[in-house]
């Protein structure tokens, strides 16, 4: 009996050392500890046992089940404590390691420039308007005092959806329609996209247009010349303004806006053609017919506009020398902004 006792022993406890899960740690303590376990087939086998011998061969089962219990008990927490140390090895942190970059998207310089605009606009009291990008004949040409068949259509080559509705050619419909919309004092500024069939290194068959324009009683051309020379300043910095005389069918007179050449400060180059100067802007008293399309008393109201494209703007600010670049989408090329 004693024999075999140790046997069971020695047995428990060399499969304990080999368990190296506890999956396989509970299995061998149900094999000797469970109900129906190597212990209890022990316990069961003491009734054959005369009363002298059971009670010697009692106790030395028991003790052996209380150390075998131990002995799991203990291994358990070995295995514990190993995992422990195990899981916090592994998740340990390098804090001296290098981080991941994170490359944080950026506006297209045209959307800056277009912001810095509206700003300088924003902080001289104007709003911000919009309008739809395919409009109608009447509101890109008609009540801007284009007539059918007037020769000035052919100043824009345009994209026609039908003979009357096309891809407006420029933000000038926006004035009409905020003027038919609302009464004067009127000091808005219209962003947004237009389309011409034009395509090379400082044309593309799409391009942003900024239009501005001021309504009220007695706007002259004093006003126009001081609110675009202040906006000239604010975006360029100090530098010569000039004001030709230009046509537009929608202003009356018409100007042609010329800053100081930001490349060569006037000396002549490659960008300004050798003259010094940079044009910038187009503007102009509003042609008293497009007052009265929206139904104004030019006797009463009159007003100025303007117009510019921010593309040529962005590529001056940032000496780009090649619109196309600018919706290329080469991220080798946006990162610089
Ligand atoms: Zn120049």
């Amino acid at each position: 009996m004693s024999g075999s006792l140790v046997g069971l022993e020695r047995d428990a406890l060399e499969e304990l050392s080999k368990a190296s899960s506890r999956d396989a740690l509970q299995q061998a303590r149900a094999r000797y500890l469970g109900r129906k376990g190597e212990v209890a087939g022990l316990l069961k086998g003491l009734g054959a046992l005369s009363p002298e011998e059971r009670k010697g061969a009692g106790e030395a089962i028991n003790s052996l089940k209380t150390r075998l219990e131990e002995a799991f008990d203990r291994a358990l927490e070995e295995l514990d404590e190993k995992d422990k140390k195990h899981k916090i090895e592994s998740e340990r942190i390098d804090v001296t390691l290098p981080g991941r970059y994170l490359h944080p998207g950026r506006l297209h310089p045209v959307t800056q420039v277009l912001h810095e605009i509206e700003e300088i606009f924003l902080s001289i009291g104007f709003d911000v308007a919009e309008g739809p990008e395919v409009e109608l004949d009447y509101y890109n040409f008609e009540a801007l005092n284009f007539p059918k068949d007037h020769p000035a259509r052919d100043m824009q080559d345009t994209f026609f959806v039908s003979e009357e509705v096309m891809l407006r050619t420029h933000t000038s419909p926006v004035q009409i329609r905020v003027m038919e919309a609302r009464r004067p004092p009127l000091r808005v500024i219209a962003p947004g996209t237009v389309y011409r069939r034009d395509s090379d290194i400082t044309h593309s068959p799409m391009f942003h247009q900024i239009e501005g324009f001021m309504v009220d009683r007695n706007v002259t051309f004093a006003e126009l010349k001081a609110v675009l020379t202040i906006f000239l300043e604010k975006l360029f910095g100090k530098t010569g303004v000039r004001f030709r005389p230009s046509f537009f069918p929608f202003v009356e007179p018409g100007a042609e806006v010329d800053i100081r050449c930001v490349m060569c400060c006037g000396a002549g180059c490659r960008v300004c053609k050798g003259t010094g100067w940079l044009e910038i802007l187009g503007a102009g008293m509003i042609h008293p017919n497009v007052l009265r399309s929206v139904k104004y008393d030019p006797e009463e109201y009159s007003g100025f506009a303007f117009g510019m494209g921010i593309e040529r703007i962005a590529m001056l600010k940032f000496g780009i020398d090649d619109l196309r670049l600018l919706f290329e989408n080469d991220l080798r090329f946006l990162k610089q902004f």
